[in-house]
């Protein structure tokens, strides 16, 4: 196997270029080509020869645009190719406060949420560090525009890749490459707790955003077979560890599905969940109307039975939000693009 050049930390990258008879000061400039999105080719302070030597010994596993949408908001859906002709999803959506590239993690995914369809075919593999930098770098070269904000939230489990997204993560706030702070950054878990303890102490502040989708466990084992491993109560005291060593605000997600968890008995007991497991904790609810997908009969509640969810929580003191919806013209949910593109071929 050639060795993956992308996803290298500075250090490991010079002793890679040395090993390679090549001069130190070359790896920093190979460090900030390769975190600018740039091929082998446009690399032009780096003499032929040497890249030539890249090109052959070592892998540089960028994505390719497969297919591209783009919404009537400006939302883009991205649909990419990895080296080896599996399939991901990106997002780029632009916001008041800038840029955002919502990324995938793996190829499909083991965890199996009933409503959502990254799961279907189950997980093909998980991503390299590269392979998540590759689908930021692409849409931000594509699109021309600076990407400020990055959402770990595409099609995978990101705890289920523990180490490729801790070194991703570490590799966009790389100085020499996106310099990009951790409080730009969040990461979407359905709740692996042992993911949640072991990232506490990585000492990254980055955003941490908890699928957590019903208010009790007998709903939420109906649709997150996860919760039968790790129930709500293990999950909020991991979250209640996160927020005590990082000082983070969590967010938790929870997909409005008409009839399953969407009654204001269920806002309720939410509101007196979360109050119960982490007191004096801050946390914000964003709730996001299912997405329906035709592979599942889920659907969304009309607005009203949104609003007075809101309020019911809301009067119990728990902050929430009903998240926008963007590229809602371009199924730009993960996990929809993929599986239609596999459903075709
Ligand atoms: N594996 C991570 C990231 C998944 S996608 C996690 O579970 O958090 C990001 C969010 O979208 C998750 O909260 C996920 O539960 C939610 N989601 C997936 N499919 C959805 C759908 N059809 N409608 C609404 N939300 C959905």
């Amino acid at each position: 196997m050639k060795p993956d050049i992308l996803s290298m930390y500075e250090n490991e990258l010079c002793e890679y270029v040395l090993s390679i008879g090549e001069q130190k000061y070359r790896s920093a400039q190979l460090f900030k080509w390769l975190h600018s999105g740039t091929g082998l080719d446009g690399m032009s302070n780096i003499p032929k020869k040497m890249r030539e030597k890249l090109a052959e010994n070592a892998l540089i596993p960028s994505v390719e645009i497969e297919e591209k949408h783009v919404s009537e908001d400006g939302t883009v859906k991205y649909l990419f190719r990895c080296h080896d002709g599996e399939f991901i999803e990106s997002v780029f959506m632009t916001h008041e406060y800038g840029n955002t590239v919502c990324v995938s993690s793996q190829v499909g995914c083991r965890m199996g949420c009933r409503f959502c369809a990254s799961t279907l075919n189950g997980l093909k593999r998980s991503l390299a560090a590269s392979e998540m930098l590759s689908q930021v770098y692409t849409a931000q070269n594509d699109t021309g525009k600076k990407v400020s904000h990055i959402v770990i939230m595409g099609m995978g489990e990101p705890f289920d890749n523990y180490d490729n997204v801790v070194r991703f993560i570490r590799l966009l706030n790389s100085e020499n490459g996106m310099n990009l702070s951790c409080r730009h950054i969040s990461l979407s878990t359905c709740g692996l707790t042992e993911g949640i303890k072991r990232f506490a102490d990585e000492g990254l502040p980055v955003t941490l955003s908890v699928s957590l989708h019903a208010p009790t466990d007998d709903q939420r084992d109906a649709v997150m077979p996860v919760n039968r491993r790790y129930p709500i109560k293990e999950l909020l005291a991991a979250c209640r560890g996160y927020f005590e060593k990082t000082g983070r605000r969590i967010s938790f997600e929870y997909a409005l599905i008409d009839g399953k968890n969407n009654s204001q008995e269920d806002a309720a007991t939410l509101a007196r969940l979360l109050k119960s497991e982490l007191p004096g904790m801050p946390v914000h609810v964003n709730l996001i109307p299912v997405n329906p997908i035709k592979e599942r009969d889920f659907k969304r509640g009309d607005r009203q039975a949104t609003e007075k969810f809101v309020a019911e929580l809301e009067k119990r003191g728990v902050n929430a939000t009903v998240r926008r919806r963007l590229g809602a013209d371009i199924n730009a949910s993960c996990g929809q693009l993929r599986a239609k593109k596999l459903e075709q071929n």
